[in-house]
């Protein structure tokens, strides 16, 4: 399968390039140049599979000629290896015909594992066989450093570094990343924000001049390809667990970067029957204010009980304005451009059709607090602070009670304890961590601390590479 750049001018891609590659050479994302589709007897055919037999079925298409069969089973049965429940993503019943999909037993406790740990293994199996060493470099504000680490820290050719705001990351989020002592493992606690980690890669990656011969970066940010295909998995996973092909099944999901959500979109694409797609926000609500009133235009970025989901600008609904402008990569380039000046409207055409796929909802923090209030209350189910945001966004955008309604739930409570003793007040303290991370406040750290300054992070990295 080739893949194309959403604005038309870069060179496509073979998969394997692709994995590598990050963001295309003309400043576009990667898609497939066409989508596999499966007919409802097919889908049909696969109730009953286990989530690594289901998952071996849907991403099987995008990697032919990457892969074989065998590869791949290999990388999906390592990937999921380390989750701590038998069913992967189970269901949990949270109401009438309402479901929480826990996207959280990996072993960081968000969703981003799912991706991660599927990511991590690929790029070791394609990088052996190329006889390849890379860097993996990225900035994070608290989730996808760990999930990252995680996913690569027995990968033998790569060395990861992890850029945090020193100081400014939770001690759970940041223990996570820095207990973890593998020898190709480097968190570098940067003194500044999380946008000075963040140009300090693109800069980085932009000019690769720092680094010795022979060696590149590797993006393993929510525009990697492979992170958005193995997501696509658990939304089959859910929906024949509740009756696909069957009846339709809709899914509310806590938005950020449009990562996660992209992928039920393509689930639907690739003849998933999805009804209802709910994109809920924060306040952070670019993508409410888009669906709702064709107001895509960047705000000063707020910061939530769900930081998760705190960010200005979704990079993935780009892939989704390729599609909704009939796959022009001209219109794409226009519209980005428009878009450079901080606002950009959408064509009418355009705008119907996203509205014909995607409800939208936003929902504050006092308000989050209260539905993490009220769902355990009545049903003694603690939701984290962004699962929360999506079963509030499935209360209120819901079209049909007769379909499921699947919420994803993408982080467990105990990331976020806080939010969630301020949300239950006297009825209960901290929510507990699972067992195999107890002794996490007990681990020994490991990071280095430097100034804002590319150059000395830059040599840093260097002269550590393995
Ligand atoms: C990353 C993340 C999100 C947002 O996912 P996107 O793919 O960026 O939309 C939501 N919740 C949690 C807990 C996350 O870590």
């Amino acid at each position: 399968m080739k893949f194309i750049s959403t604005r038309g001018q870069a060179p496509s891609l073979s998969f394997e390039d692709v994995i590598l590659a990050g963001l295309a050479s003309d400043g576009g994302l990667y898609v497939p140049e066409a989508l596999p589709e499966f007919s409802p007897a097919t889908i049909a055919s696969w109730a009953g599979l286990s989530y690594q037999e289901l998952a071996f079925e849907v991403m099987q298409p995008f990697v032919d000629g990457a892969l074989s069969n065998t590869e791949l089973k290999t990388i999906i049965d390592k990937a999921y290896a380390d989750f701590r429940h038998p069913a992967i993503a189970p269901l949990v019943q949270t109401g009438h015909n309402e479901w929480v999909l826990e996207l959280f037993q990996g072993p960081t406790l968000a969703f981003k594992d799912f991706a991660l740990q599927f990511l991590g293994h690929l790029l070791d199996f394609v990088l052996t066989r190329r006889q390849q060493k890379v860097a993996v470099l990225g900035a994070t504000s608290g989730d996808t450093g760990s999930a990252a680490i995680e996913g690569c820290r027995r990968c033998e050719n790569i060395d990861i570094f992890i850029l945090h705001p020193h100081q400014r990351v939770s001690e759970v989020q940041r223990r996570q990343m820095t207990t973890v002592l593998a020898d190709n493992v480097f968190n570098i606690a940067v003194e500044g924000n999380f946008d000075d980690c963040q140009n300090a890669v693109k800069a980085s990656f932009r000019d690769q001049s720092f680094l010795p011969d022979g060696r590149q970066l590797v993006a393993v940010n929510s525009i990697n390809w492979a992170r958005i295909m193995a997501q696509i998995v658990y939304y089959f996973y859910a929906a024949l667990a509740l009756g696909a092909p069957h009846r339709p099944v809709s899914f509310s999901v806590p938005t950020g970067n449009f990562g996660d959500i992209f992928a039920g979109y393509l689930a639907k694409q690739m003849g998933l029957p999805v009804q209802q797609l709910i994109i809920a926000t924060n306040a952070n609500d670019i993508l409410h204010r888009c669906i709702a009133n064709n107001d895509h235009s960047k705000q000063a970025l707020q910061h939530s009980l769900s930081p998760s989901m705190d960010i200005m600008v979704s990079s993935n609904f780009e892939r989704l304005l390729f599609d909704l402008y009939g796959r022009d990569g001209a219109q794409i380039r226009r519209l980005m451009q428009e878009f450079e000046d901080g606002t950009m409207h959408l064509a009418e055409s355009a705008l119907t059709s996203a509205r014909s796929l995607f409800s939208s909802f936003r929902l504050d923090d006092a308000r989050t607090l209260e539905i993490i209030k009220d769902v355990y209350t009545r049903g003694e189910y603690l939701l984290d602070p962004h699962t929360a945001i999506g079963v509030a966004a499935a209360r209120a955008e819901r079209w049909h009670q007769a379909h499921p309604m699947v919420c994803l739930a993408t982080a467990h409570p105990a990331k976020f304890p806080d939010a969630i003793t301020q949300a239950l007040a006297e009825k209960q303290s901290e929510p507990s961590l699972p067992l195999h991370m107890q002794d996490l406040f007990d681990r020994e750290e490991r990071y280095q601390v430097l100034p804002n300054d590319l150059v000395q992070i830059q040599s840093f990295v260097r002269s550590t590479l393995s």
